[in-house]
């Protein structure tokens, strides 16, 4: 983790538009492969979402910080082209 700082922030997703597509969100299962993330939103919210590629496909992980209690899920896995659209409309606020 990087050192926060009030001058230096991350990446924040833009507040949920209305027409906004709900991503099938479901628990994370712990898989033997190796993950690797490529992108990942700011630390300094109480969701943080990480774009990870394993075993050749790609997933948005979600960790949501609730009352000291850490949910960790996953979106749907796909080939990298659906995953990096979803992962802009995430950041765009036009996913959820
Ligand atoms: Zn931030």
């Amino acid at each position: 983790m990087v050192e926060e700082a009030d001058e230096f922030h991350g990446q924040h997703t833009e507040p949920t538009a209305s027409k906004a597509v709900m991503i099938d969100w479901l628990p994370a299962v712990p898989r033997a492969e190796r993950t690797h993330v490529r992108d990942y939103t700011c630390d300094c919210r109480p969701v943080v979402y990480e774009l990870c590629q394993a075993g050749g496909l790609r997933f948005i992980r979600r960790t949501s910080r609730l009352n000291k209690r850490i949910v960790v899920e996953e979106s749907p896995r796909d080939v990298t082209a659906v995953i990096d659209t979803l992962w802009g409309e995430l950041l765009r606020g036009e996913a959820h």
